[in-house]
């Protein structure tokens, strides 16, 4: 606004210089702003009828938006949405499809706050969930398939054994009934696999991770295809296809965009999982950096990898970058420019190497986090796989001596050198490398 020539000071103090400017900058700005000026009467009633424009940051924003355009691009999505969390982006994901009474096909293989959301808190709401263990065999997903069945979940490459999902396979049951298959891409990131390509109908990542890549901010996005098709589908979900009120409905307004134009609309202002503009602004700014950094980082880890497969004090290493792995073959089909950096290492003896292990590192962080540019570890036995039982964590593949490695880009001759002092001080909790690996 101009000066207000006879404002007072407080008046000046909340209004002078708050105003866009004509400039043009170049990288993204920060529109920290939890509303937009209406230019005139019409453009408030305007934006609350049709949602033309900008009017308060929890149902748009133009740094938020800016991101959505980004992300949705590289996935090979129609439309994304920004949310606060890895989590809020499934929560909205899964409750714009569900309704009480519906069920849900999941991987046994999945982020352990996922699971959560589906045992508790979905079944609260009267969704119930099978879990399908073999994720490579088609015949398992389609065997758990029942007529009440919404969707399907799984990973693109899975927590905690580095499976690799086939995404095409899965997608083919999902299609076969007429709902989507909602990949969990976090690990993977868009730039080594965009699931929608082999016929994934919704991306979901956790934007802590890779898309940000510094660790300084949290946030989630959902890319949707935009090939919701009402004929097809309509009857599985009604709030998508008809408008109960008599108003024009999602179907008829959006067309294929049916789907995400609900969460957009009814699903992510509602529950209010708002993504800050700053925190969009640092995914925006993580992101311009993504391939570079996974590619440098898939580079050190399966370096680093291949080191671990051969020393004696490890038992086995979980990458699907190596021949060992059982799903390499799924791997080398999906994946380009890298096989992930997120992995599994299991050492010899257990618990107390492990610790050892742990304790020795110094160039890689021990924290509860992955995808950033340092490297980090963590032993998921007695941290975010704790409340699970021995036989359960050890069918997901995590013995008492396992650690989940989540490699940076640092120089690998730096993190081959962290690594030889984790295992060496492991290898000095005892001479114990002749005995079996205790489940
Ligand atoms: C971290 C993570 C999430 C949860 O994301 P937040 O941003 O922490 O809420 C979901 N899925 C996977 C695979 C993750 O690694």
């Amino acid at each position: 606004m101009t000066e207000p020539i006879r404002s007072g000071f407080t008046t000046r103090q909340v209004h002078i210089g708050s105003d866009a400017t004509a400039a043009r900058p170049r990288a993204l700005p920060i529109h920290l702003t939890a509303g937009f000026t209406f230019d005139s009467f019409d453009d408030a009633a305007a934006h609350f009828g049709a949602g033309d424009g900008f009017g308060y940051t929890r149902t748009g924003n133009p740094t938020v938006d800016a991101v959505e355009r980004k992300l949705a691009s590289l996935e090979g999505g129609a439309e994304a949405l920004l949310l606060a969390s890895g989590q809020a982006a499934i929560s909205v994901a899964l409750l714009g499809l569900l309704t009480a009474g519906d069920h849900v096909v999941s991987s046994t293989h999945i982020y352990e706050g996922t699971r959560g959301l589906l045992l508790e808190n979905l079944a609260r709401l009267g969704v119930t969930s099978t879990f399908v263990d073999e994720i490579a065999d088609p015949d398992a997903w389609r065997a758990a398939i029942t007529s009440r069945t919404r969707l399907l979940f799984a990973e693109s490459i899975a927590n905690a054994r580095n499976d690799v999902l086939d995404i095409a396979a899965v997608a083919a049951i999902a299609d076969e009934h007429g709902i989507p298959l909602v990949v969990d891409n976090t690990f993977a990131t868009p730039y080594l696999v965009r699931p929608i390509e082999h016929g994934a109908a919704i991306v979901v990542h956790s934007a802590s991770k890779f898309l940000s890549g510094q660790g300084a901010v949290l946030g989630g996005v959902i890319v949707d295809d935009g090939r919701f098709d009402a004929a097809r589908s309509g009857a599985l979900f009604p709030h998508l296809a008809a408008s109960p009120s008599g108003e024009a409905g999602l179907w008829e307004r959006h067309g294929g965009h049916a789907r995400i134009a609900y969460l957009r609309e009814s699903v992510a202002p509602r529950f209010g999982p708002t993504p800050s503009p700053l925190n969009a602004f640092l995914i925006g700014q993580g992101t311009e950096t993504l391939s570079l950094r996974v590619e440098r980082q898939s580079a050190n880890a399966l370096a680093v990898a291949e080191w671990l497969e051969a020393r004696p004090e490890v038992a086995s290493v979980a990458h699907a970058g190596l021949a060992s792995h059982p799903t390499h073959h799924i791997a080398k089909r999906y994946l380009s420019g890298g096989y992930g950096s997120v992995f599994t290492v299991t050492l010899r003896g257990g618990i107390d190497e492990a610790r050892a292990f742990v304790e020795a590192l110094q160039v890689i962080t021990h924290m509860t986090h992955l995808g950033d540019v340092r490297s980090l570890v963590l032993h998921p036995g007695t941290t975010s796989h704790a409340r699970r039982s021995p036989e359960q964590r050890e069918a997901h593949g995590i013995l008492p001596g396992t650690l989940r490695l989540s490699i940076g880009i640092e120089d690998v001759d730096d993190l081959i050198a962290d690594l030889d002092a984790g295992l060496r001080a492991a290898a000095s909790i005892g001479e114990r490398f002749d005995i079996e690996v205790v489940a």
